[in-house]
């Protein structure tokens, strides 16, 4: 039950930070509203815009299923938009944070990638063929190792993860020299790593001190194919209640999450079957409360899909006019700039005085 368990994690977050920041301000006020807000603040807004560079199921063709199994094997398209996204964002004074699926280093020309992060733009890990790291047996990793057991033989489900994301680290240095910069969980999971101390420590152990692994559950989102209709208030509203729950958090290991904030592209194109004008106000929302709570916002979208429903930027071109109208308030960053500012503030556990 993803909505039990949301809330579950709420509470737990509510209390993990009301420890750190919160407490300070608790403890000078009179009343719990005048306390400061359940998660990290910054001087500006935080804003975002991430890209995993992956291929998506349903896209470009809705009855394109093969990707499943070639996740990291971009077609050109994918790489075009990635390129123009980051030239894009990077005329505008920000970059984008982009997650690698390991597998696209088998490509025989990975220039585009090489220039992306000579222009900056951090390249995190995103694993080497995009496996699901709450999997119970090998053969739920990925569809490539249900289809194909013998890759991975009778190797330890822990050991088989450990060595899928430190491939992609060797991947990227040995074939651009660029050193990992942070780790996104294939798929986002509305509790994030929260009880799983043995994913946190894996990942603890591979160098990386932050994720961006929880994506919170948001309700209304029914598929809207052919319906002609706009997404319902619920699912707007949701999105808006979901942004709270979608700002960095800290483990019991240490380990940071850097949530994605909803909808992504895939939640709204793929889920929800919505038209382009719908995503854009989703976002829009999301960007305004970031800055109305000084706030984060991580947007997650996929080159292999949003390319196809936004061939124009309009998205991306939003995210940076909302930013560009309140220099004062918001600026772009990356999520490890994110990270610096959130982790002081998510000291450990200490109980209110
Ligand atoms: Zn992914």
């Amino acid at each position: 039950m993803p909505g039990r368990q949301r809330f579950a994690n709420r509470r737990e977050f509510l209390a993990a930070t009301l420890a750190g920041t919160a407490a300070v301000a608790l403890r000078g006020s009179a009343t719990a509203s005048e306390a400061a807000p359940p998660f990290p603040t910054y001087e500006k807004a935080q804003i975002a815009i991430t890209l995993d560079l992956e291929m998506a199921r349903n896209f470009p063709n809705w009855g394109d299923t093969h990707w499943d199994y070639e996740k990291g094997n971009l077609n050109q398209a994918a790489k075009d938009y990635t390129v123009a996204a980051c030239n894009r964002v990077k005329a505008r004074g920000g970059r984008i944070h982009t997650f690698v699926v390991g597998q696209v280093f088998e490509q025989e020309n990975v220039e585009w990638l090489k220039q992306i992060a000579a222009d900056g733009h951090p390249i995190g890990n995103h694993t080497y063929d995009h496996i699901y790291l709450l999997a119970h047996s090998p053969a739920e990793l990925q569809y490539r190792f249900s289809r194909a057991p013998w890759l991975i033989g009778g190797r330890e489900l822990p050991d088989v993860i450990r060595e899928n994301i430190a491939l992609t680290n060797i991947a990227l240095k040995e074939r651009i020299g660029v050193k990992t910069n942070g780790f996104r969980t294939p798929g986002g999971f509305a509790t994030g790593l929260e009880n799983r101390e043995d994913i946190q420590n894996i990942l603890l152990g591979l160098g990386f001190d932050w994720v961006s692994c929880r994506y919170p559950a948001h309700a209304g989102m029914e598929d809207l194919y052919g319906s002609g209709r706009k997404p319902s208030q619920l699912a707007f509203d949701e999105i808006l209640r979901a942004q709270a729950d979608s700002q960095p958090l800290r483990y019991s290991t240490g380990l940071i999450d850097v949530p994605m904030s909803p909808v992504s592209d895939i939640g709204a194109f793929r889920t929800g079957r919505w038209e382009l004008e719908s995503f854009l106000e989703a976002v829009e929302m999301g960007v305004n409360w970031a800055i109305e709570n000084k706030a984060a916002f991580d947007f997650l979208a996929h080159p292999s899909c949003l390319g196809v429903v936004d061939g124009n930027f309009r998205a991306i071109d939003l995210i940076c006019d909302l930013v560009a109208k309140s220099p004062e308030k918001a600026e772009l960053v990356t999520l490890d700039a994110i990270v610096a500012k959130a982790k002081p503030q998510l000291s450990p556990e200490r109980e209110p005085s």
